[in-house]
């Protein structure tokens, strides 16, 4: 699946890029059984990895370019 956009955590308001917010979605995936395609659709249900945060994932509206 190919992601484009940045996702930002609703309280640290930490950045990640699409591939970051892949790999947390993937390691979401095995660890509760969903589907990583429901949680790609979903990012609300995916946490914010920076310890001792509780905040979620929200998809911006900032295309994500990749560096050449
Ligand atoms: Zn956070």
């Amino acid at each position: 699946m190919h992601l484009e956009f940045w996702y930002r955590c609703t309280k640290c308001g930490y950045m990640y890029t699409p591939q970051q917010f892949q790999a947390l979605a993937q390691l979401q995936a095995s660890h509760t059984g969903e589907k990583e395609a429901d949680l790609f659709a979903a990012p609300e249900r995916v946490p914010c990895r920076n310890r001792g945060c509780a905040g979620f994932l929200v998809r911006t509206e900032s295309q994500y370019k990749e560096a050449r």
